[in-house]
């Protein structure tokens, strides 16, 4: 029977285990959120970040920008943030408009402040196998899951679909760490269904509709569908083509429900380890 991996139930059980570690403090962990422009799907992400940190006990501080804001403007304000130490967390909501060099505004944000782990130098640590102040969200949320249904990672062949900086290749250094053997696959790679039909763990993060049939998927395998795309019809699809491929994996997410919800779980579990870094400089 294909176990389905749900991200909801798993992303409930840690914000439970987290709001019980954050009621007994007296000071709150905080966490500012940057939102440039009126992008309708940055609002909704953004809207339920703070819903969701505030259920955990978690304050926020929501800073609207609008879309001409220049970038010399947006990084004075991400400096101001760095200071001010009533702050624990900074997220700036991707995408930015595109005057603005994301590249430049992640640098920006102080490591330890990064709870996006997007920073190099959290990115260098991550790759180098050091400890960075934060893991990325999504892959963090990914390794997650798997553990929570114990899902063996050693040995097994991780094939990824998609080298972005903030999911694929995140994702593929924290696999290694944890001894699988780790393909990264792009909109380059050549004859992808070979390559997917040996995964073991087959993780898609495109953003391509169903691009992942049944065909292209080894029989038990463990199948995590991280895309996100709306069609025309307002839908929303993922790059899994659910139904059928289903019938042939062993463990499967739903999307939504799969990885969605962990990755606003790991966000929040972020923003807690940073309060408790902060802690420990002032406390040293
Ligand atoms: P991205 O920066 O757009 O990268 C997409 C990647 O997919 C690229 O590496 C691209 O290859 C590859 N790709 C595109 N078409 C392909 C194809 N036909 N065959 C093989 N590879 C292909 O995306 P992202 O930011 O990583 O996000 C990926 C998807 O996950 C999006 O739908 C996004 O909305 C979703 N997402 C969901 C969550 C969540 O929490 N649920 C979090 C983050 C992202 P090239 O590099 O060669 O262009």
């Amino acid at each position: 029977m294909t176990i389905l991996l749900d991200g909801k139930k798993t992303s409930v059980k840690l914000l439970i285990a987290l709001a019980e570690k954050i009621r007994p403090l007296n000071k709150k962990p905080k966490l500012a959120v940057i939102i440039v422009g009126d992008n309708p799907a940055s609002k909704i992400y953004v809207d339920l970040k703070q819903k969701r940190a505030e259920a955990v006990g978690i304050e926020s501080l929501i800073i609207p920008l609008s879309e001409d804001t220049s970038q010399e403007a947006l990084l004075e304000h991400i400096d101001i943030l760095n200071e001010d130490s009533s702050i624990d967390a900074i997220l700036v909501q991707l995408p930015l408009p595109a005057h603005i060099d994301t590249s430049k505004v992640i640098r920006r944000i102080a490591p330890y402040k990064d709870v996006d782990g997007f920073n190099p130098i959290n990115i260098g640590l991550l790759a180098s196998g050091g400890i960075p102040s934060a893991y990325p969200c999504t892959p963090c949320g990914i390794i997650k899951l798997l553990n929570e249904y114990k899902i063996n990672i050693e040995g097994k062949h991780a094939v990824i679909i998609g080298r972005s900086n903030i999911v694929g290749k995140p994702l593929a250094y924290m696999l290694l760490e944890k001894n699988a053997t780790v393909t990264l696959c792009h909109s380059k790679t050549q004859n992808l269904s070979s390559v997917t039909k040996s995964a073991d763990i087959l993780i898609c993060a495109t953003g391509q509709p169903n691009l992942i049939n049944a065909q292209m998927v080894k029989p038990n395998a463990v199948v995590i569908d991280v895309g996100v795309f709306r069609g025309d019809d307002g839908k929303l699809y993922g790059d899994v083509d659910f139904t059928s491929v289903s019938q042939v994996a062993g463990a499967i997410t739903p999307n939504p429900g799969g990885v969605g919800p962990m990755t606003i779980a790991s966000l929040l579990e972020n923003t807690y380890r940073l309060y408790n870094l902060h802690k420990s400089f002032t406390e040293n």
